[in-house]
């Protein structure tokens, strides 16, 4: 069952044109991410859902009901969605119990789904605190609990972890995706970091200047973009120039074989990882530059005709700068018609 359904969704704030024509369809229990940077019209994509902005046009369906459509516009407290801000929102004044028992529905015993609650984000003890007495992390699992608590169709996070700082981002983003698998919810949340969206999402959407370029798996997104911008932005990318010949295509690093047929001339997607290098006096490459990040290094290698590529080696390659390399890839390349 489909849990979101948007349909020409589009939103314009005086010229700017935010949100463009967006589709997306997001069955029950998944999680997605929208990625894009700054400005791409993520945040405004979210209130739309939720309700806080009114669409220019387009259709939206959460849990199978329609809450907007020309001449519909259902408020937010009535569409099933739970939000969850980068500022956590927590009543400052009502105890962790209280604000989770704020949202739920009279008729629930709001008690036992308080300790419900608690319980799925791992904190029964902490419900007679007050917000101020909890760590960040901690206020980010009782925002969540919050957010739960009424068993919305839809949970929404707006930049979730990016209050938190960089060692216990990693704990609460991985306890945030056990915590919505458990409660099998439907989640979207924004980010602007690839590696949090990949590493995170079922799928994700890849937004850019108000459009969603491409929506699938981390592992679509990455290995296949469908076109260079998404390339470009989901992940480092260098791309050569190349003429293709069908499964073939001819660029200053040899012929590789295409990930699909192409004809003509074509920009080769090279991700830095793919590419090969091998200490050799006699090499047509010479090594620039070397960030060294322990796990892998990052080689800024100079090729003839003033091209540039960076290459991600294993940290034991014994490399310095001025070295020279033969340079090989690992195919099959993704190619992006000229
Ligand atoms: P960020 O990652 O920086 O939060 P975003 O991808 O969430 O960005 P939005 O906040 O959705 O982007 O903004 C999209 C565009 O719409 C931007 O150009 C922004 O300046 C503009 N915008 C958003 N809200 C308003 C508003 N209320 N009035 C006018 N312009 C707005």
């Amino acid at each position: 069952m489909v849990a979101v359904r948007c349909q020409g969704l589009s939103k314009n704030f005086g010229r700017v044109r935010a949100v463009e024509n967006v589709n997306l369809t997001l069955p029950r229990g998944r999680f997605l991410a929208l990625l894009g940077p700054s400005g791409c019209g993520k945040t405004t994509t979210l209130r739309l859902l939720a309700g806080f902005e009114m669409p220019d046009q387009g259709e939206v369906e959460i849990g199978g009901r329609r809450v907007n459509a020309p001449g519909l516009h259902v408020p937010p407290e009535q569409r099933s969605v739970g939000m969850v801000f980068q500022e956590y929102a927590l009543f400052p004044h009502l105890n962790v119990a209280d604000n989770i028992a704020y949202g739920v529905p009279k008729g629930v015993d709001k008690k036992r789904r308080v300790a419900e609650m608690l319980s799925l984000v791992g904190l029964p003890e902490v419900a007679g605190r007050m917000p101020h007495e909890l760590s960040g992390g901690q206020q980010q699992r009782v925002a969540l609990a919050r957010a739960l608590a009424p068993q919305p169709a839809l949970i929404l996070l707006d930049e979730p972890f990016s209050n938190l700082d960089a060692a216990l981002r990693q704990s609460v983003r991985e306890e945030v995706r056990q915590i919505l698998r458990q409660a099998g919810a439907t989640a979207i949340f924004v980010t602007h970091d690839q590696e949090e969206a990949l590493s995170l999402a079922d799928e994700v959407a890849v937004m850019i200047e108000g459009a969603i370029l491409q929506v699938g798996s981390p592992q679509q997104l990455y290995l296949r973009p469908a076109r260079r911008e998404v390339a470009a932005f989901v992940g480092e990318a260098n791309f050569l120039a190349g003429v293709a010949h069908g499964p073939v295509v001819s660029c200053a690093l040899g012929d590789l074989p295409l990930v699909e047929t192409a004809h003509g001339p074509v920009e080769v997607l090279i991700r830095p990882e793919m590419a090969h290098l091998q200490p050799d006096p006699t090499g047509p490459g010479r090594v620039e530059r070397i960030s060294f990040f322990g796990h892998d290094q990052l080689v800024e290698v100079a090729l003839p005709a003033g091209l540039r590529l960076q290459a991600r080696t294993q940290p034991r390659l014994d490399l310095s700068p001025g070295a020279l390399v033969q340079v090989t890839v690992e195919g099959p390349v993704v190619a992006y018609a000229h």
